[in-house]
């Protein structure tokens, strides 16, 4: 049967590489029941992007991977498109911070016309390094980041977001930076989150859970918006550095498998969830390709 417990099943944040398994990790994904599949933009190349034009050709290779995998497996693919936070860090000691800023923001904006044209469902990942930067880099960084919110805001996506760990205190700061440009906070995800968010902290914004097994039992409860993700790198130099692709449906068949109302709260981060922030149903595939 297709999906698990008669549900779609939705690994909300990962990455494909043409370098890597691509197609092959999806079939993965689809034959341990996976059915749609979140794909985040990626460089590609070894040095990071430093024209606008560069960054079209990245989100360009990753819309013929999603055509790729859809054509070869059947499993939904919508796109994630941004310049990815930490290229800015990157790029600074070549373009300069004011000159690498000014190319973040129009790469920002490109990603948000991809939304707009409905060639991508959000922009990500957007935020801030993980790591510490210095101060003029920081706050370039974080003026980016605002520039993400506001685009999010205008074409009416949701923001996916790259940033350390949060704490109650970060997720309650990440819903004030929302509402400051009017972007509703259903529409920030926290991708990566690894920890389950503080109760009451950050009203509805949304994590997006990595998928181990203790973090799944964990909010298996909640009644959401949340997702569960690999962040799946495919990356042949770094097997095993992340969750495989297959996680997901792997750790959803086996909880539908345990209990009928496991499958019930499934139903949050594979249906309602996708339905309350991005604005669609995913449906089941109707046959195999
Ligand atoms: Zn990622």
């Amino acid at each position: 049967m297709d999906g698990i417990a008669g549900l779609p099943v939705v690994d909300h944040h990962c990455h494909l590489s043409p370098a890597g398994e691509g197609v092959r990790a999806a079939r993965r994904f689809r034959s341990a029941g996976g059915t749609h599949l979140f794909l985040a933009t990626q460089n590609y190349d070894a040095e990071v992007p430093t024209t606008l034009d560069s960054y079209l050709r990245q989100f360009e290779t990753t819309e013929q991977l999603a055509r790729a995998v859809h054509e070869g497996t059947g499993v939904q693919v919508p796109l994630v498109v941004a310049p990815y936070p930490v290229d800015l860090v990157q790029a600074a000691p070549t373009l300069g911070v004011p000159g690498a800023l000014d190319l973040h923001l129009r790469a920002l904006d490109l990603a948000g016309r991809w939304v707009k044209e409905r060639r991508a469902v959000a922009l990500g990942e957007v935020g801030w390094p993980h790591f510490p930067v210095p101060s003029e880099v920081a706050a370039a960084c974080r003026s980016a980041f605002r520039h993400a919110l506001e685009v999010a805001r205008d074409v009416g996506c949701p923001a996916v977001v790259h940033s350390p760990d949060l704490d109650g205190a970060g997720w309650e700061q990440l819903e004030r930076e929302a509402g400051e440009v009017g972007l509703p906070s259903h529409h920030v995800v926290k991708h990566y989150a690894r920890s389950r968010r503080p109760s009451g902290a950050g009203g509805t914004t949304v994590p997006s859970y990595l998928a181990r097994r203790e973090l799944v039992n964990d909010v298996l409860t909640d009644p959401g918006p949340w997702f569960l993700e690999t962040d799946y790198l495919d990356d042949p130099k770094r097997p095993g550095a992340v969750l495989d692709l297959a996680t997901v449906p792997r750790r959803a068949a086996a909880l539908a498998r345990s209990s009928a109302s496991a499958a019930e709260h499934l139903a949050v981060p594979f249906l309602r969830s996708v339905e309350q922030v991005y604005g669609f149903t995913p449906e089941l595939p109707r046959e195999l390709p």
